[in-house]
């Protein structure tokens, strides 16, 4: 078994690192503080190349593969966990057009999201359906010219940074009574609503989309009528799982990075608090759960790369990594005592923003009823 990383994964490892080092350290405090989104990212994302990693080359991206995004995914979210959420979730709209969608769809839609003319979404959980999907209300009804849709999405990232909107309604009753659409921004009856407040990942783009007889054409339909369940579990649970795994996986490696460099610096009893034994205790739990998450998440994507099923390696990586990401922030705050309260140590910011990682993309309850079932079977 060969545990090396591919050149390109390397290269994509280096680049971002370089990347998020120059372009988004900088960008981190104001978005803590604004709760915003920088203008101008996204096009500074495109350019990298990192929106068109799972997009093949005739229509724009790299197709570098899910390894490759998800090293991409972790690199953005070691420095920005906001900015690493809305990378993943640009990757689901992408990739939701380009294994589901049309010729027309893909040639419409996918070089401009490559290229970071705007961000990718899934706009899915609605407030009568997060874990559970059916229970959504809004529909597409259909019409001699396509379909009709109404209803209201919540906690979608990138809802209002998006031109192009994959989203599921139903068109019937039951997993076959629902259906995929693409939805452009301008597109009558279709707005981005109210933009939320988050305790963590803050300076991601959050919020409502709502549509209000809007009309769309059958070209809008992804998929054949019907597919919008297969369309929304596969992208959810293949593409969103491993990408929120990956953004956790970041927070995880900062969590200990911060906490080494914390203890070998802080002195107390004339020593480095790094040789209290206490210490060495918690970074050795951080270091277990930082290398056993990498070894979760990288299968995942290999899994996925290989063509291979991993909608259950990917739940368990999402599932475990998001919460050994709070375990870690949590230590990660106590070895900086009072430090590690104050807002110009960034753990407390590791904390909630991985705090949200455990809800966005699934929440604990419904990764671990999906572990179990494959468990038990
Ligand atoms: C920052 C952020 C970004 C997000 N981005 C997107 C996005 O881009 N697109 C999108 O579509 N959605 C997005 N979401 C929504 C996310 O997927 C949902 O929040 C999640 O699926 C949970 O749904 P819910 O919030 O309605 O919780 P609920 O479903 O109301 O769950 C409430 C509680 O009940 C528990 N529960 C529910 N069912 C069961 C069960 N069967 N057994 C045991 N316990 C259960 C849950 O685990 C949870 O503890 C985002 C959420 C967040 C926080």
């Amino acid at each position: 078994m060969d545990f090396d990383l591919p050149k390109e994964a390397k290269l994509v490892r280096r680049t971002v690192r370089e990347f998020a080092e120059s372009v988004l350290v900088p960008l981190v405090d104001e978005m803590e503080q604004t709760g915003e989104f920088p203008p101008g990212l996204t096009k500074q994302m495109g350019d990298l190349g990192v929106l068109g990693l799972v997009t093949a080359p005739e229509y724009g991206g790299s197709n570098l593969g899910y390894l490759a995004r998800m090293i991409a995914v972790e690199e953005v979210s070691r420095v920005s966990a906001a900015a690493g959420i809305s990378l993943q979730v640009h990757h689901m709209g992408a990739a939701a057009i380009g294994d589901f969608g049309s010729d027309g769809q893909k040639t419409k839609y996918l070089p401009g999201l490559c290229r970071g003319d705007s961000l990718g979404t899934c706009a899915i959980t609605e407030p009568t359906g997060g874990s559970d999907l059916l229970g959504m209300t809004s529909t597409a009804r259909p019409t001699t010219d396509g379909y009709v849709l109404n209803g209201r999405k919540c906690f979608i990232t990138n809802c209002h940074l998006s031109d192009a909107v994959v989203t599921v309604a139903k068109t019937g009753e039951g997993p076959k009574g629902m259906s995929a659409f693409v939805v452009e921004k301008g597109t009558a009856g279709f707005c981005a609503g109210r933009h939320e407040r988050k305790m963590g990942l803050r300076g991601s783009d959050t919020g409502e989309i709502i549509f209000k007889d809007c009309l769309v054409s059958r070209e809008h339909l992804v998929g054949n009528e019907g597919d919008g369940m297969t369309i929304a579990l596969k992208t959810i649970s293949e593409v969103g799982r491993a990408g929120m795994a990956a953004t956790a996986l970041g927070i995880l490696q900062a969590c200990f990075d911060e906490a080494v460099k914390f203890a070998r610096e802080r002195t107390l009893y004339g020593r480095p608090i790094a040789q209290l034994q206490a210490i060495q205790w918690q970074v050795a739990d951080i270091f277990a759960d930082l290398e056993a998450s990498r070894l979760l998440c990288y299968q995942a994507a290999w899994l996925k790369d290989a063509g291979r099923d991993c909608a259950i390696e990917s739940t368990l990586a999402k599932t475990y990594v998001t919460e050994a990401a709070v375990r870690a922030a949590k230590k990660a705050v106590e070895i900086h005592g009072g430090c590690g309260t104050m807002l110009e140590y960034p753990v407390q910011r590791y904390f909630r923003d991985a705090m949200v990682c455990i809800s966005a993309g699934g929440t604990a309850e419904i990764g671990k009823l999906v572990i179990s079932r494959a468990a038990l079977a």
